[in-house]
This record gives C-alpha cells, sequence and structure tokens, in this order.
C-alpha cells in the first residue's frame, strides 16, 4: 500500500494534483473538504455542524472531522492506498490516522508539502472564489483567517512526520504539469 498526505495551506493545489494522483497511481483519493461539501449538499446533521465552522473560515472539531475520515477509509479496504488530502489538519487528527492505519497493519508512506507564499493563495482562492461558490473562498478576511489557523494548527503535522523521516517540501510554484512531475518524483520510488 502507498498511504500518501497530500499537505499545504488553503489554494496550494492540492486538490489539482490529488487528480492526477490518482489517475496515475490508482489509489483512494479522500478529501475531508470535499467529504463535508457533500454532507452540506445534503444538509445532513453532519454538514450542518461543519457549515458553522467552514463559512468562518474555522477547522470542524477534531472529532467529527475524524469519525467521518474513519467511516470513508473503513467503507474502502481494498484498494492500493490512500491520498488524503487535507487531513490531517492537526496533531490529533495524525495521531488518529495513525493508529488507524496501525490498526490495518499499515502506514503512512510519506506527507508531500506543496509550497507556496501567501499572497499566491490569496490571489488564487479569490480567482476560485468567483467560480466555486463557495463561500469561504469569496471572502479576503475568511481566507485570511484560514491561512492564520493552516500556520498555527496545521503546519505542526508536517514537523510530527518531519521527525520520523517521512516528511518532504515541493515548490508548489509553476505548471500543473511541472508540480506534478515534481511530486511523482517523491512518490515513484515508494513503489517496490
Ligand atoms: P482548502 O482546499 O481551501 O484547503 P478544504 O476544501 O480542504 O479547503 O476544506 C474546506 C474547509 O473544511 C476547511 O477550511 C475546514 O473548515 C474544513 N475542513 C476540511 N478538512 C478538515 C480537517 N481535517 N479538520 C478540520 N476541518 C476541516
Amino acid at each position: 500500500m502507498i498511504n500518501l498526505i497530500l499537505f499545504g495551506p488553503p489554494g496550494s493545489g492540492k486538490g489539482t494534483q490529488a487528480a492526477k494522483l490518482v489517475e496515475k497511481y490508482g489509489l483512494l483519493h479522500i478529501s475531508t473538504g470535499d467529504l463535508f461539501r457533500y454532507e452540506m449538499g445534503n444538509d445532513t446533521p453532519l454538514g450542518l455542524e461543519a457549515k458553522s465552522y467552514i463559512e468562518k473560515g474555522e477547522l470542524v472539531p477534531d472529532s467529527v472531522t475524524v469519525g467521518m475520515l474513519r467511516n470513508k477509509v473503513e467503507a474502502n479496504p481494498d484498494v492500493e492506498g490512500y491520498i488524503f488530502d487535507g487531513f490531517p489538519r492537526t496533531i490529533p487528527q495524525a495521531e488518529a490516522l495513525d493508529r488507524l492505519l496501525a490498526e490495518k497493519n499499515d502506514a503512512v508512506s510519506k506527507l508531500i508539502m506543496l509550497d507556496v507564499a501567501d499572497n499566491e493563495l490569496v490571489k488564487r482562492l479569490l480567482v476560485r472564489g468567483k467560480t466555486s461558490g463557495r463561500k469561504d473562498d469569496s471572502d479576503e478576511s475568511i481566507i485570511r483567517n484560514r491561512i492564520e489557523v493552516y500556520k498555527s494548527e496545521t503546519s505542526p503535522v508536517f514537523d510530527y512526520y518531519a521527525a520520523k523521516g517521512q516528511a518532504v517540501k515541493v515548490d508548489g510554484i509553476g505548471s500543473i504539469d511541472e508540480i506534478f512531475s515534481r511530486l511523482c518524483a517523491e512518490i515513484d520510488p515508494l513503489q517496490s
């Protein structure tokens, strides 16, 4: 199994690259942001709870997020591996993921961070907001809050995996194909 964490700030291109990685490596893409948007779109109790945080640019509480992630993983046991996108976003989420994979006698293979400067992120998200219909992409102060939350709560997850020798940074500026090649250079050696 290859279990990747695709990591990086909001707007760093995780979703775009995940779609290409799925095609090349046949992994299951699990995006907690997409899962939340699906729940919100269906007005489920989980969606309604998530919405109150997401619209402010805050994180959904760990217990809710971890439960949803676990359900998705357990519903898809027979895959070649997973691409986790937007998860883990806190240290407790990272610990929960490690436990979940350990139960399957498995582990995180690598965390790859897409490195993009703040100003570029804000620009990209405001452009995305014009077509995505996402409220959290259309207001600069909400976007800036998401970037701050990334710095304070999420970036320690990079250090957590770096301490185990499992985290790398890739330059997230360039064409989609250039960035994809940089990611593949990190993933190909994992294939045995
Ligand atoms: P982006 O692509 O901008 O990083 P996502 O689509 O991954 O955003 O997530 C949108 C929002 O959903 C986040 O701002 C957050 O409120 C919520 N969310 C997604 N994943 C998580 C998570 N792992 N923990 C807590 N909240 C999350």
